[in-house]
């Protein structure tokens, strides 16, 4: 079994949560969690992604490395300090609005109703930075496309943004200003 397979395997799928919707679509939330409880799987999966940015995305950087991981509220915060300790790289969280303490950058997107806005550190990312995004699971793209505004903000160039999952029919990659890279595509 290849590790995406393997890692594709460990994942769980519950219907109706965290509330039922009516929709044609038949969402089911896709849960990362049995992959952190199992820690062949997890270094399977934190070793997959340092494979990919070592070999595609740093080769590819403007200053062949990558200066800064940005981690999502609120399970980016699981994969993004583990990822940058490894990649010697500074991590950096986006969080919902009024978590952060000092002068913060902000952007809003658009929820499934009304909107929401995240927030960065204002002094985070310093002109010039590479940065790489990453989250467990992209779906409408609208919260990583908020990330992406804060780091520009700030100056900082995303080279990528990083998930576990990508739900292909929602198209979210097509709202953002670098590429996705996802190891299970979803449809
Ligand atoms: P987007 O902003 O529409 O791309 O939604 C992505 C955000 O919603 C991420 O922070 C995900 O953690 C969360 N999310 C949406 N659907 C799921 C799911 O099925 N599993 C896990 N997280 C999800």
């Amino acid at each position: 079994m290849s590790d995406v397979e393997y890692l594709k395997s460990q994942l769980t799928a519950h219907p109706d949560f965290p509330k039922k919707v009516e929709s044609t679509l038949g969402i089911v939330f896709l849960d990362i969690f049995p992959i952190l409880r199992n820690p062949l799987a997890f270094e399977t999966l934190i070793t997959h992604f340092l494979h990919h940015l070592t070999s595609h995305t740093i080769a590819a950087a403007p200053n062949k490395k990558i200066d800064v991981v940005v981690g999502l509220d609120a399970r980016g915060f699981l994969l993004g300090p583990i990822l940058a300790l490894r990649l010697g790289a500074a991590f950096v969280p986006v969080r919902k609005q009024g978590k952060l303490p000092g002068v913060c950058v902000s952007a809003t997107y658009e929820k499934e109703y009304g909107t929401d806005s995240f927030e960065m550190q204002a002094d985070a990312i310093k002109p010039g930075q590479t940065v790489v995004v990453v989250d467990d699971l992209i779906a409408t793209g609208g919260s990583a496309k908020a990330a992406g505004e804060l780091i520009a903000k700030q100056g900082g160039k995303t080279l990528e943004y990083l998930f576990i999952i990508e739900l292909m029919f929602l198209k979210g990659g097509a709202k953002l200003d670098a590429p996705v890279y996802s190891i299970v595509q979803s449809d």
